[in-house]
């Protein structure tokens, strides 16, 4: 169900942008997430998030303190969105708080950086290309290399094909765009034919970076959501983690170092840094000195 709140703040800001996506400002129009993704770690209770899977609140006054939050930030730094959910789930289509979020973005001048698995990101390459001349940077999260294995871990999100296709256009708009290559999924993801399928998508489609992590996290109600989940559509794997993890909270992939080299090895043959650049004021400049 969707249903509308009244948020208190907006923006959460850590000390120093972090270190693998850049992010000094965290902004979450949303609450819950339409993807579904079988992993997600949103759904950990820390959360604090009810009924993630069932309800997405919809924060109906967060433009409103956007204008307000955002001019009040003495340091400039990277507004990010895509951790705790997607700001391009299906129904940001009609609801178009992230479109209104941007415009606001794009007015103060501020650098951002979206991290979506959604196609829908496309409609606002306009507003993107704009915040661009500061900074803009958009990650698309693939974490299988066939649209098949997609739709079983990602069941609501668009499959892989598609967010390539839009990765490619915004590459070709000169837009700033990568790969977010986590988490691989333990047993499932884990194998050196998902990873090259997914360099090799990536290097095709023009992305700038990949960022990848092998492994995932395991905890509380996620852990239990993830297990649910393998019971239905990979009968017998929930055996192999209750063995092989425990309770433990990290999970690393299998052969973890081999798929780290194999990537770096591929990623190097095309020319893709296992980075992306972050924002700098210094770039700013020079550029408004143009
Ligand atoms: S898209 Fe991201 S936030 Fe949404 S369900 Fe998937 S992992 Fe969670």
């Amino acid at each position: 169900m969707i249903k509308e709140i009244t948020a208190k703040t907006l923006l959460s800001s850590a000390k120093r942008p972090d270190p693998w996506f850049g992010i000094k400002y965290t902004l979450n129009l949303y609450r819950g997430c339409q993807h579904r993704c079988i992993y997600c770690d949103s759904r950990s209770a820390c959360y604090r998030i009810e009924n993630f899977d069932g309800d997405v609140l919809v924060k109906a006054n967060a433009i409103e303190l956007l204008r307000a939050e955002l001019p009040r930030k003495r340091v400039r730094g990277t507004v990010g969105t895509g951790s705790m959910n997607d700001p391009y789930m299906p129904l940001e289509a009609t609801v178009g708080l992230t479109r209104r979020a941007l415009a606001v973005i794009a007015e103060h001048r501020f650098p951002v950086h979206v991290i979506t698995k959604s196609d829908l990101v496309l409609r606002d390459a306009d507003l993107l290309a704009e915040i661009g001349r500061v900074y803009a940077a958009v990650s698309f999260t693939v974490t299988a290399a066939d649209d098949a294995l997609s739709k079983q871990v990602e069941p609501g999100a668009p499959p892989t094909s598609r967010r390539f296709a839009a990765l490619a256009a915004l590459a070709a708009r000169g837009l700033y765009t990568g790969v977010t290559m986590m988490p691989i999924l333990p047993f499932i993801e884990d194998n050196a034919e998902n990873i090259a399928g997914i360099v090799a998508q990536a290097a095709a489609a023009g992305a700038r970076y990949i960022l990848p992590a092998y492994g995932m996290t395991l905890r509380d109600r996620q852990r239990a959501t993830y297990y649910e989940q393998l019971d239905r559509r990979f009968p017998g794997l929930r055996q192999k983690y209750e063995v092989r993890f425990g309770d433990r909270y990290s999970a690393a992939a299998d052969h973890a170092s081999q798929l780290e080299r194999l990537c770096a090895d591929l990623c190097q043959r095309h020319g893709i840094p296992l980075r992306m650049t972050h924002y700098a004021p210094e770039t700013e400049k020079q550029l408004t000195l143009f």
